[in-house]
């Protein structure tokens, strides 16, 4: 592993009696791309809900970078520079695409109404190069997608809202991308179009680290350097795709038997 840019040290989450994350250790490293796997219920969602400060953990310790960001709340997690997508799509429909997009930014245009009316000038050109900027990021995805940025989002193909939820997460210009199971509700194809995308972004955004949790292997297989796997809250292996795919602990969580 390169050097780290997150670190779980023995994280865990209770929802009453039950242990979602039993003293979980995970590293990310700088440029990785991981796969984080595991049965539903096994308490992949959980931690990225930790790591992103939704939750706060009840033991262990986050690291990104150098700091320390266990009691950080979300804000301060994505300002440190950490993005997400989540399970199920939080797509505002009646929304254009890029007003979708900028829900994610950070350094969005929330300027006074006073600075609005006297520096209306500025105001324009600062939402023109917001514009350009969403448009450049989702033209990675699909030069089409971007001549739709005025289109409202309930126009758009399960795909194409897939991406611009991706967009939404990159437009910060994260660090770190947590992404949960990117290809729920698609086919085949549009899994493997996503995922070329995926790597597209990476490639163009060097030193993007990325967590993927998805539940086809071969996508798994395909676009990751390493593999965590997760059951009933616990770490049970990690790896190579080749080397969990072969460790019989993976075999009996997903299938039942040893
Ligand atoms: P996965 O994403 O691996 O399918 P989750 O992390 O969503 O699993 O859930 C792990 C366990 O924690 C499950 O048993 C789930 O029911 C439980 N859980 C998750 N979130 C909550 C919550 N907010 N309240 C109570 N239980 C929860
Ligand atoms: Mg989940």
């Amino acid at each position: 592993m390169t050097a780290p840019l997150l670190t779980c040290r023995a994280v865990t989450c209770r929802f009453g009696g039950l242990v979602a994350l039993d003293a979980i250790d995970f590293s990310v490293g700088e440029g990785e791309i991981v796969g984080l796997i595991g049965p539903n219920g096994s308490g992949k969602t959980t931690l990225f809900n930790v790591v992103t400060g939704i939750y706060a953990p009840d033991g262990g310790s986050i690291a990104f970078t150098d700091r320390d960001i266990t009691a950080a709340r979300a804000q301060a997690m994505y300002r440190a520079g950490i993005a997400r997508t989540f399970q199920r799509s939080r797509m505002c429909l009646p929304l254009s695409v890029f007003d979708n997009i900028m829900i994610g930014n950070h350094k969005r245009l929330d300027h006074s109404l006073v600075f609005n009316l006297v520096r209306r000038k500025a105001f324009a050109a600062e939402l023109r190069r917001s514009w350009e900027e969403a448009a450049e990021l989702i033209a990675i995805f699909s030069p089409e997608l971007a001549a739709r940025l005025d289109e409202p989002a309930a126009r758009l193909s399960m795909i194409d809202r897939r991406r611009v939820e991706i967009c939404r997460a990159l437009i910060s210009q994260p660090r770190l991308l947590l992404l949960d199971e990117p290809s729920a509700g698609m086919t085949h194809e549009e899994t493997r179009e996503l995922m070329d995308d995926i790597l597209t972004v990476r490639a163009r955004m060097a030193g993007l680290t990325i967590v993927v949790i998805e539940h086809e292997m071969g996508v798994i297989e395909r676009i990751t350097n390493r593999c965590v796997v997760l059951n009933y809250g616990r770490k049970i292996c990690e790896g190579t795709f080749a080397e969990i795919a072969s460790d019989p602990r993976v075999q009996e969580a997903y299938l039942g038997v040893a």
